[in-house]
């Protein structure tokens, strides 16, 4: 269902059943166990106690690149806490929500309890960032949508959760183990053609092995063979409509146009056997600079912008040096630097030594995945 809905390769979505039971699970738990706490008051007679109490009605809204997933995420915490929903999943990829509404229904939801509702964002989305009767909306999507929505909820003073997009900065040291570093950018920023929110598309690397690591990732990007959710051999799918993969082919344009220097891709494949597809070549863009709009903006697809820094300083203003703070990570084999660096950079996420392990309680908070030792080998993601 998902690679049918999204195009994206069947061994990836075959990752994501296991990530939705965890979710599950996890927020089974924490509804068990989570029912607040009483506060130490100093006074015998007075008793003072957190409780935990349902919000109400939640207007829950998601995204079309992990559909399933995403639904999951908030659906599972949502009932968890003892709401009722409103949920909107992405118009271009609904079945699995449609599915998932199904089997909540087959094990015993009570009617009302959670209530699907279909259709574009104009229409089924946004009435519930305005209706008085929902009381928070927790909205995964693009950083445009999220500004309407948390301005449109305003007016009655919903609680908002945002989960937007980003630019995420993979930070490569001199002193890291080269070959994994490489291995993992790759994954990082290609794997779903990028269309994932955390994905690696800002490399920042050191001055000194720039030359021998992004040759090495231009011809390791070269040999990505495109091809259908159902091809074998396929190791990156199509983009997931005509009109994303126009906005890419147009940030790479504007990336070029910036000074930008193109080392692979940045076209459409000539290969006919893809051509029944949204298809774009993994694309790298050599020497940006923060100044750059490609740098600053996502492109949510298979596009790597390659920077350079001198110190770990130096490495931490460029990283910094963006609107979003969703994920990022750092190589290096120093412990201590790369701990350093996970507390400096400003992101929700950040990875040592990895890239994209996510654990459903790790997302409570801010999560540090420390590998000190990599291993070599293709990542799966979010
Ligand atoms: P989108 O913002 O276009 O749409 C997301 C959802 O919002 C869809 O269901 C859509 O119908 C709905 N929507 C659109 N306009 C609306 C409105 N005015 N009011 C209410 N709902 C509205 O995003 P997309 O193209 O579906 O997803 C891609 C984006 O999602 C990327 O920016 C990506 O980074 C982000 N994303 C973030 C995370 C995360 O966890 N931070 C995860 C996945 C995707």
């Amino acid at each position: 269902m998902e690679s049918l809905d999204t195009g994206k390769r069947f061994v990836e979505s075959q990752y994501d059943p296991a990530d939705v039971v965890a979710v599950f699970r996890h927020y089974g738990r924490v509804a068990a166990e989570e029912s607040g706490r009483v506060v130490d008051t100093g006074n015998a007679d007075v008793v003072s106690r957190v409780v935990h109490e349902p919000i109400g009605v939640c207007g829950l809204i998601t995204p079309w690149n992990y559909p399933l997933l995403r639904v999951s995420r908030k659906v599972a915490p949502c009932l968890a806490a003892g709401n009722t929903f409103v949920l909107k999943p992405s118009e271009h990829t609904p079945h699995s929500a449609i599915h998932l509404m199904r089997l909540l229904e087959e094990v015993g939801l009570p009617p009302g309890v959670g209530n699907p509702v279909l259709g574009a964002g104009a229409t089924a989305g946004a009435p519930l960032s305005v209706d008085p009767r929902v009381d928070m909306v927790s909205f995964t999507g693009g950083l445009e949508t999220g500004r309407r929505i948390m301005a449109s909820a305003a007016a009655t003073v919903k609680k908002v959760a945002l989960e937007l997009g980003g630019k995420n900065p993979n930070v490569v040291f001199a002193d890291a183990d080269l070959e994994v570093a490489l291995d993992y950018a790759l994954t990082a920023v290609f794997l779903h053609s990028g269309q994932v929110c955390s994905a690696g598309a800002r490399l920042l690397v050191e001055e000194t092995v720039h030359d021998e690591f992004v040759d090495a990732l231009v011809a390791r990007a070269e040999q990505i063979r495109l091809g259908g959710p159902f091809a074998d051999k396929a190791q990156t799918g199509p983009l997931t409509s005509a009109a994303h993969r126009d906005k890419v082919e147009a940030y790479v344009a504007r990336g070029l146009a910036e000074g930008a220097v193109l080392r692979c891709g940045g076209a459409r494949p000539d290969d006919p056997a893809p051509a029944d597809g949204f298809y774009y070549l993994p694309t790298i863009l050599d020497r940006c600079t923060s100044a750059m709009s490609v740098t600053r903006d996502e492109s949510f697809g298979p596009v790597l912008t390659v920077e350079t820094f001198r110190d770990e300083d130096e490495a931490v203003r460029i990283a910094n040096d963006s609107i979003y703070g969703l994920a990022g990570a750092v190589w290096t084999q120093d412990a201590g630097k790369g701990q350093r660096m996970a507390q400096r950079l400003r992101m929700g996420t950040v990875w040592i030594n990895d890239y994209h392990p996510y654990v459903p309680a790790g997302r409570v908070g801010r999560l540090q995945a420390v590998r000190h030792r990599p291993r070599a080998g293709s990542r799966r993601s979010r």
